[in-house]
């Protein structure tokens, strides 16, 4: 069916119920009317005509003036099919129309016809106008989508953006940011799972850091310097240690062949074996200083990665200067103790044998061999009292009898003792103390021991009828004790050395004073165990003045 009968059909089943129900109503009076109200809402011509062929309304003409239509073709094949169709040329009305008609019927019986026809130039006309408002409203509503499409696109093309800046913070190692919902872009699980990822890789970074960070600190406190390598011995760590022992200028050695930093083959050599081998090398170098020597105990160890490979190796180098030091110092100290006890018990088994061997020797004689017996055996017996006394001042009980002291008590004794020799030698022994008392935490016994050989000292190395000045002052601080003489004095070098162990400026003279080389080793180890220090301002011909100095508390009170 053609278009324009299609709309026809259903507009002319529309109308039948409507002029049917206004036929039984109201008969056929009114229904111009209703005809011509129908015909306007639907844009159509609307003919009401009865069974007989008379026109009972027509929208468009005075049903009076037209003339009967059961011969037109329309009715004639509505009233044998139930529908008649035709398009012809409407004398009436000038125009060519297209006729559509159906009986109307009640109860099986026809009532009328209803017949309803459009102009085909005015439906062309219709058919144009809706075909343009179509194309119209497709323009508008292509444009619509367009500007749509464009807002949603731009939308989508910034989410698309951003996501791509996070995903390449996170490649970077940043893991701050998070995705942005992607629900639109159909990636809702993705971002989200990528974001899970994110929150773990922040937690791991963060732990990853906080080790690096730890093993960092331990690295750059460490007194061991440490050096690490790669396979091609290039350095990719140097603590602050390795820098200062090694006197390598910078860290800027990082990313340099460790040739270039390190010029000591014996340590190459061992880093060297260490790669080459797989194997934890050992070497011990002596670095010269500017002015003195550095010894290391060194180490190389390759290191292996999780799949055993060799990755590189480490350097470790240890500081053991003073462990040598300490070492060369206690071998000499029993090469010098030896010697020292040698001395004397060679002398004191020469006298004996020739005591021994000679028989007829003379009462006068024989006194003066026992005198110098007797004289040696006091240096062996004053030799060996220093040596208990070092070796009790270096064991761990060295200070430990600690107590409140009396000093100018303690001073007043030592001085008591000291005037004995002094007296031999016509010297003066004055004192200057604090008239109020003064008490200190203090090894009493020690302490004692230090007076005695600082005194004792200042007796020997004056000349007869000389002064000796005992000086004590006290501040909230500190305690300072000056024993000064105007004896033989000693030049800065001798100054130097004269708390060494064994060392005299005179051997000698020492000697032949009963001497043993270890007193002023013995009064500094007791100074320094107290807190304090000694020290001494000298010169040749004019005297020597000694300085100990104790701290007021000398840390010992909680120990006392
Ligand atoms: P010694 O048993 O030989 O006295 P010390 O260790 O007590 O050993 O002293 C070391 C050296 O210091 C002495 O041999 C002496 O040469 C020098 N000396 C110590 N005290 C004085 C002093 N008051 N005046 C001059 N020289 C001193």
């Amino acid at each position: 069916m053609h278009v324009l009968e299609s709309s026809m059909y259903v507009a002319v089943n529309m109308l039948g119920d409507s002029v049917i129900q206004h036929l039984e109503k109201n008969g056929s009076g009114s229904l111009q009317s209703h005809i011509k109200d129908l015909s306007a809402l639907l844009s159509l011509r609307i003919t009401v005509i009865s069974k007989t062929g008379d026109v009972l309304a027509d929208s468009d003409q005075d049903p009076l003036t037209m003339d009967n239509h059961l011969r037109r073709p329309e009715i004639q094949a509505a009233s044998i099919t139930g529908i008649g169709a035709t398009a012809r040329y409407s004398t009436t009305l000038g125009r060519e129309y297209r006729y559509l008609a159906v009986p109307l019927a009640l109860n099986g019986e026809v009532l009328a016809y209803i017949r309803v026809a459009k102009s085909l130039s005015e439906f062309a006309a219709e058919v144009t106008e809706e075909r343009s408002m179509l194309i119209r409203n497709s323009i508008f509503i292509a444009l619509l989508a367009l500007a749509l499409g464009f807002v949603f696109f731009s939308q989508q093309a910034n989410k698309l953006e951003h996501l791509i800046v996070v995903l390449k913070d996170f490649t970077n190692g940043k893991f701050e940011k998070r995705l942005p919902d992607a629900g639109s872009l159909g990636l809702s699980e993705i971002s989200e799972s990528i974001n899970q990822i994110a929150r773990q890789s922040e937690i791991s970074f963060s732990r990853v850091a906080e080790d690096r960070n730890r093993l960092a600190t331990v690295f750059t406190c460490m007194v061991e310097g440490v050096i690490d390598v790669d396979l091609e011995q290039t350095i990719l760590h140097v603590n602050d240690a390795a820098v200062r022992l090694l006197s390598i200028v910078s860290i800027s050695f990082v990313g340099q062949p460790i040739c270039h930093a390190i010029r000591n083959q014996t340590i190459t050599d061992a880093l060297d074996r260490a790669i080459k081998q797989n194997t934890v090398e050992r070497a011990q170098v002596v670095l010269q200083r500017d002015l003195s020597t550095i010894t290391l105990d060194v180490y190389a160890a390759s290191l292996q990665n999780d799949y055993f490979e060799p990755m590189g190796a480490v350097l470790v180098l240890h500081d053991i200067t003073e462990v040598t030091n300490l070492e060369r110092i206690r071998t000499d100290f029993v090469a010098n103790a030896s010697h020292e006890l040698k001395t004397p018990i060679a002398a004191i088994r020469a006298i004996t044998e020739t005591l021994l061997d000679d028989r007829a020797i003379d009462l006068e004689s024989t006194q003066h061999f026992i005198k110098r017996l007797h004289a040696q055996s006091l240096r062996v017996a004053d030799l060996i009292q220093d040596l208990m006394t070092i070796s009790r001042l270096e064991s761990s009980q060295g200070i430990s009898d600690y107590s409140k002291v009396d000093l100018r008590a303690l001073i007043n004794r030592a001085v008591e003792v000291a005037k004995i020799p002094a007296g031999e030698k016509n010297q003066i022994i004055e004192t200057k103390l604090p008239d109020e008392e003064f008490f200190l935490f203090a090894d009493s016994h020690n302490l004692s021991q230090l007076l005695d050989n600082l005194l004792d000292n200042a007796v020997k190395y004056t000349q007869d009828s000389g002064l000796i000045s005992i000086i004590l002052e006290c501040d909230r601080r500190w305690v300072t004790l000056k024993v000064c003489d105007n004896g033989l004095g000693m030049s800065s070098d001798q100054q130097q050395r004269i708390f060494e162990r064994f060392y005299r400026v005179d051997k000698a003279r020492s000697q032949s004073l009963g001497g043993t080389g270890l007193g002023l080793s013995i009064v500094k180890n007791i100074a320094e165990k107290h807190g304090g220090s000694i020290e001494v301002t000298s010169k040749i011909g004019a005297g020597s003045t000694f300085t100990l100095r104790l701290p007021t508390d000398t840390g010992a009170a909680t120990d006392a």
